[in-house]
């Protein structure tokens, strides 16, 4: 039907921000199509307009975007299976609702709510599971499209197959007259997922863990309907840093963009968010977005929970931020270097980032981390206290020091390789360690929590505003 092109979908609500958990999905769901040159697609499933948020829709473009998730239909780009907004695809809903109808699979549900709590709550007093179709009228009013259209079930047992979850079965208790078009004459995301993944000729359902329950009722409706199962594969959930609960907006569930704004490189993000129940069997964590896709396979999705892991995240940015060459990393950089680096170029900016690029931990630490290249840092002694080697040392000592300092470094002529050695005979003649002189000078010419390699540090803001630095220092003891 579609040439045995693997074709995936990432469905998601415009219902608030996309989460690492959303984006985990979308992740898979494309890496399965990339890794077989098959088709990704967008849809935007909105068709529950009262819990749609405003910007949700754009915001879940940018997300893909920002991450390299290009998709090759969708909403903006458009294809041959459009639209790819549900609220535009009513019609297509409705012809299929029409079918059911013809075919006495699908009726007008005419009870009120309070008539349904009724029948809920008479279940629960006798203590049985509350299936709407025991309740089902036998001859229901004519659907006029006012009221809810159900399905009418044909309860039995199923086995399926889940690329994730293995072989899977469900007993006839699990099916029942699940609603399909609601009162509002919106499709439900039960019925509309099915018809358009059929539609848009998907290949294969990658969807989170909080579908599984419903899956009896969905292969019960693939039967009624008459459409073919695809290949479904189910991710497991994202657990909490602790506990056994879902990752929710509480324990740091954040959305994926403020992430980039952060500091954190797309790439370390998807490496991580990929590393969230898979791996590719071996002891390897650090993948690329081109390494994943040769490597993905939803069969090594894991079936239990995932762990939520922020210092790994953090890790990972390291990892990635020494990776990418110098240059790539400056292209990440806008936005985050210091307002006091506006009118430096390009150049000195490459130049500071290939001295700091070994120290940050994420984009953001840039501003802290380079200010002080670019402008002169104002005296904080209070910074004293938090440097551990030196913390101690008193004023005079410090003076002491600080005026040999001032001395030696006037003799030098700064070029890098004299400097390092100029900085060496500083230890011999002032009889300290490097823990020591070292940890004083980077103080008092940054001002900064840390600061790169000493030498290259010091030729780097250059021999006259060093010693100037060094010589306000002095005078602010
Ligand atoms: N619209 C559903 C959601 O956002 C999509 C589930 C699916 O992938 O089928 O959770």
């Amino acid at each position: 039907m579609n040439d045995g092109k693997i074709r995936t979908r990432f469905a998601p609500s415009p219902t608030g921000f996309i989460h690492v958990g959303n984006i985990r999905t979308a992740l898979f769901a494309w890496l399965t199509a990339r890794h077989s040159n098959g088709d990704f697609i967008l849809r935007i499933e909105d068709t529950d307009q009262k819990r749609e948020v405003s910007g949700a829709y754009q915001h879940i473009i940018d997300s893909l975007g920002a991450l390299g998730l290009n998709y090759d239909e969708g909403p903006v780009v458009g294809g041959k299976y459009g639209p790819y907004l549900q609220s535009e695809r009513l019609d297509t809903y409705n012809k299929w609702a029409q079918k059911l109808i013809n075919e006495g699979r699908a009726y007008a549900d005419p009870y009120s709510k309070e008539q349904i709590e009724e029948f809920r709550q008479q279940a629960i007093a006798n203590k049985r599971p509350f299936l709407y179709r025991l309740h089902r009228p036998e001859n229901p009013p004519k659907w006029n499209g006012s009221t809810a259209l159900r399905l009418k079930s044909e309860p039995k047992t199923y086995s399926w197959h889940d690329e994730v979850m293995g072989d899977l079965s469900s007993k006839e208790e699990a099916i029942d007259d699940i609603i399909i078009i609601k009162s509002d004459g919106f499709p439900t995301y039960n019925f509309a997922h099915i018809i358009d993944d059929a539609e848009m000729k998907v290949t294969h359902i990658i969807r989170g863990q909080e579908f599984l329950a419903s899956m009896p009722n969905y292969l019960n409706l693939y039967e009624a309907l008459g459409i073919t199962r695809p290949v479904f594969a189910t991710v497991p959930h994202i657990l909490a840093e602790s506990g056994n609960k879902k990752l929710g907006k509480r324990d740091g569930a954040k959305d994926v963009l403020d992430y980039l704004k952060d500091g954190i490189l797309k790439e370390a993000l998807i490496n991580f968010i990929a590393s969230l129940g898979w791996n590719d069997g071996t002891e390897q964590e650090i993948f690329s977005i081109e390494e994943l896709i040769q490597k993905f396979s939803l069969n090594r999705i894991q079936q239990s929970g995932a762990r939520f892991d922020q210092k790994r995240l953090l890790w990972m940015n390291g990892q990635w931020l020494r990776r990418l060459t110098t240059e790539e990393l400056f292209t990440r950089t806008d936005g985050f270097w210091p307002s006091e680096a506006d009118s430096s170029t390009d150049e000195q900016k490459l130049h500071v980032l290939s001295i700091v690029q070994d120290r940050i931990k994420t984009l953001a630490d840039l501003p802290e981390l380079t200010r002080y290249f670019f402008c002169e840092p104002t005296p904080n002694w209070a910074m004293l206290e938090s440097t551990k080697p030196i913390a101690d040392l008193s004023t005079d000592e410090i003076n002491n020091l600080l005026q040999v300092t001032l001395k030696e470094l006037s003799k030098s002529d700064f070029e890098l390789t004299q400097l390092s050695k100029d900085l060496e005979n500083l230890l011999v003649i002032t009889g300290t360690k490097p823990a020591t002189l070292f940890s004083l000078i980077r103080l008092v010419v940054s001002w900064a929590p840390f600061s790169p390699s000493l030498d290259v540090t010091l030729h780097a803001i250059g021999k006259e505003r060093v010693l100037s630095r060094i010589n306000l220092a002095i005078n602010s003891l």
